[in-house]
């Protein structure tokens, strides 16, 4: 057996990070899987204005190095490689890079989840150039713009009701003629003056260089292609949660996120606990995620705390 950790992160976001300067902080000497991709979904935008504290705003990755450089302030130990393997099954947890096994007496998951993208080679190109997967976070950028969402869910017209704030026009763009979205939504969408559908429709490929300035639309039922003109295309087609390492160990909703108690971030597991968009699909902020972090930090040394009384008092 390996040397015994106190914690184990597995996951670098906001959650991760932030649960990593509280763990160190209160002297766990935590260990954090930070993953090759580290430091999650705010890796992949470019400015961010609504995190508290920098009032200039800040650029995403620049963000994430400054979580990071605060972790390691107060001892956090990171290891950049992707975990293959986790065993939950007793304490002291196990996890595995290849050959290389790490245990701890408890762990945090933030592993967060993915935005789906359409998988189109001009949409990777333009991610943070007006290609984006979250309004709250961009939607200030297109102020009196054109702009198109992609998607025909809750998420495609919740965000396509946020964007009318900013944008000229809103344009719902769906491969389908029927909306998966909630009536509730769908009639909200569908009387608002600022959006307009376009049904049947799929994206081929977003025009652009360095920034958007139109779409390439294919008619799915008549094969018709046409081009839309927008400098912004939000792609809302829903998001998959990344627990393929915790099928089978943790509790997981029918979405596949990580089930926790209400007002905690304690799992199925005793001594795991999970924190941000790994278990929370409704948020999804990195403010809400660090705050899920600094709560999964608390609630291990609370934890490690109480059974480590017990074991000295059996
Ligand atoms: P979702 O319900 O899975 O909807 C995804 C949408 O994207 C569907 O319309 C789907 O089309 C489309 N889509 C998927 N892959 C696509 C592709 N490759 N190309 C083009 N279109 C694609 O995801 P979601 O909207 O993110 O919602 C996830 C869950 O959160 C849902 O349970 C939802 O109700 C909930 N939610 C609730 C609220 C709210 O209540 N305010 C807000 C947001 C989310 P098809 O319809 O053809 O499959």
């Amino acid at each position: 057996m390996p040397d015994v950790h106190d914690l184990l992160i597995v996951g670098s976001g906001p959650a991760g990070l932030t649960a990593a300067v509280y763990a160190g902080r209160a002297n766990l000497r935590p260990v954090v899987i930070e993953g090759i991709g580290a430091g999650g979904q705010l890796m992949l935008t470019t400015d961010v204005e609504n995190f508290p504290g920098f009032p200039d705003g800040i650029l995403g990755p620049e963000l994430m190095m400054k979580f990071r450089e605060q972790a390691e302030r107060f001892g956090a130990e990171f290891v950049t490689a992707d975990a293959d393997r986790v065993d939950l099954s007793d304490a002291p947890f196990g996890v595995w890079i290849g050959q290389q096994e790490y245990r701890a007496h408890s762990m945090i998951v933030t592993t967060g989840a993915s935005a789906r993208m359409l998988g189109l080679p001009s949409e990777q190109r333009l991610l943070g150039h007006g290609v984006s997967t979250c309004a709250t976070c961009d939607g200030f950028f297109f102020r009196e713009k054109p702009i198109a969402v992609v998607g025909g869910g809750d998420s495609a017209l919740e965000e396509a009701i946020f964007l009318t704030k900013f944008a000229t026009t809103v344009t719902i763009i769906h491969r389908r003629d029927e909306l998966r979205a909630s009536k509730i939504m769908q009639d909200r969408a569908l009387a608002n003056p600022k959006i307009e559908f376009r049904w049947n429709t799929a994206v081929e490929q977003v025009v652009g260089n360095g920034a958007v300035e139109a779409l390439q639309l294919r008619d799915t039922v008549t094969g018709v292609e046409s081009e839309l003109d927008v400098q912004g295309l939000f792609v809302a087609i829903g998001h998959d949660p990344n627990t393929a390492l915790f099928k089978g160990q943790l509790d997981l909703d029918d979405n596949g996120y990580i089930v926790t108690e209400p007002s905690s971030t304690r799992t199925s597991v005793a001594g795991v606990f999970a924190a941000g968009d790994v278990q929370d699909h409704v948020y999804r902020q990195a403010i809400t995620a660090a705050g899920s972090g600094c709560m999964a930090a608390i609630e291990v040394e609370r934890w490690l705390g109480e059974t480590r009384h017990a074991a000295a008092h059996s």
